[in-house]
């Protein structure tokens, strides 16, 4: 078994008490064999969990001391924000994943527009308290008209503060390496780690990229469409991010980062594959 690089799991909050009774329980139980750096917890859109999103958190950290909460913007104003970050700071989280958010987020009345001016405000508040983790985008952000305006966007956010990054779910293990070059053709240094999205559910994955413009190669979109045996397509999902992750690996990614959608059995299999030793007897 290979020493496991770095993983980190992403989680959502629970929708109802069976859901977190399974997500804090079984999820929790298999995913933390790999030995995570962390497990961090989305936030809706405006805002809309930041209860469940703390209550997630802290029940994470009670039982393992690595969660790191998503906060976006959303509506709130500076003193809301820095209310929910003091609260974090109280029960022991020491990383944040910052964000600008998506709609319905709206920018309304708060002065923080995107994640540069929220790291700013984290840093003046809380100084180094906090390591902040920023969002990245190899296939750039579907807002930004280029990629060099992208990039002058990035650079703007870990020169307010961030420490290191996590991308967008992708692919193409070649837009990584492009961004790889980007960054230091652009003197960026932080540490930037790929977003893995291990493939469950295709309708819903469609979805979802579409929502965030994530692209889903053709040639994938196809040989996804062609399988119609489950057991096939299971396999095949399996089979094809677990070699994105090894492309990925041999690239020097600093760990993978998963989107488990708060479900343990696919990432399971592909940090298996990977031969990621776990903490299991
Ligand atoms: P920013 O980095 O602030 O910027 C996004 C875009 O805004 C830029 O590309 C640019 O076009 C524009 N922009 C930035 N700075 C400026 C500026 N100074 N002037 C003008 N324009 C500017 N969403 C959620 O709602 N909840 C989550 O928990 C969540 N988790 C995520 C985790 C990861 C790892 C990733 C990759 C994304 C996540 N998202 C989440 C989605 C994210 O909120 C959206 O992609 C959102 O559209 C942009 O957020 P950001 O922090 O990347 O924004």
């Amino acid at each position: 078994m290979n020493p496991a690089p770095i993983v980190t799991f992403e989680f959502f909050p629970p929708k109802d008490s069976s859901a977190e009774k399974k997500l804090l329980g079984e999820v929790l139980e298999k995913l933390s064999l790999f030995g995570p750096e962390f497990i961090s917890v989305t936030y809706g859109a405006g805002g809309s969990t930041r209860e469940g999103t703390f209550s997630t958190v802290k029940s994470i950290s009670e039982k393992l001391s690595v969660a790191v909460p998503h906060l976006s913007i959303g509506n709130d104003d500076d003193t809301k924000v820095l209310d929910l970050i003091s609260a974090y700071k109280k029960i022991g989280i020491r990383k944040i994943l910052a964000l600008r958010g998506d709609a319905p987020s709206g920018f309304g009345s708060t002065k923080i527009k995107n994640t540069s001016d929220l790291n700013r405000l984290i840093r003046n508040e809380f100084g180094s308290d906090f390591e902040i983790i920023v969002a990245a985008y190899p296939e750039v952000h579907p807002d930004s008209e280029d990629l060099q305006t992208d990039i002058s966007f990035f650079k703007e956010k870990v020169e307010a503060g961030a420490n290191s990054a996590i991308t967008q779910f992708f692919y193409n293990p070649d837009a990584y390496a492009n961004y790889l070059d980007v960054m230091e053709k652009n003197n960026i240094q932080i540490p930037i780690t790929p977003g893995i999205m291990p493939i469950t559910n295709v309708a819903g994955l469609l979805k979802m990229s579409k929502q965030c413009k994530a692209e889903i190669p053709r040639w994938l979109q196809y040989s996804l469409a062609d399988r119609k045996n489950s057991e096939d397509l299971n396999r095949y999902c399996i089979e094809i991010v677990t070699k994105l992750c090894e492309k990925l690996i041999s690239l020097e990614a600093p760990g993978l980062h998963f989107y488990t959608l708060n479900r343990w059995g696919a990432t399971t299999k592909i940090c298996q594959n990977l031969g990621f030793a776990t903490n299991s007897k």
